[in-house]
């Protein structure tokens, strides 16, 4: 099963992610770091792009 880890302690709350994939990030508004929409996301491109974009690395993707 593939899955979406956010290290949220390397996460800097930049919302890059959330801008390019507001399906799939949003902001926890209390910690205002990155979080998940939906527990088991679809793993698109898209995604892989925020994952890339993302300027701390700390989005993991598992397929
Ligand atoms: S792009 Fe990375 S650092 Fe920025 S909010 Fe998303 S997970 Fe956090």
């Amino acid at each position: 099963m593939s899955e979406i880890i956010i290290d949220t302690y390397l996460c800097s709350g930049c919302a890059t992610c959330v801008e390019m994939c507001p399906d799939v990030f949003r902001m926890d508004e209390v910690t205002e770091k990155a979080e998940l929409v939906t527990v088991s996301p679809v793993i698109t491109d898209e995604v892989h792009q925020a994952a890339a974009y993302c300027p701390e690395k700390c989005i993991e993707i598992i397929e």
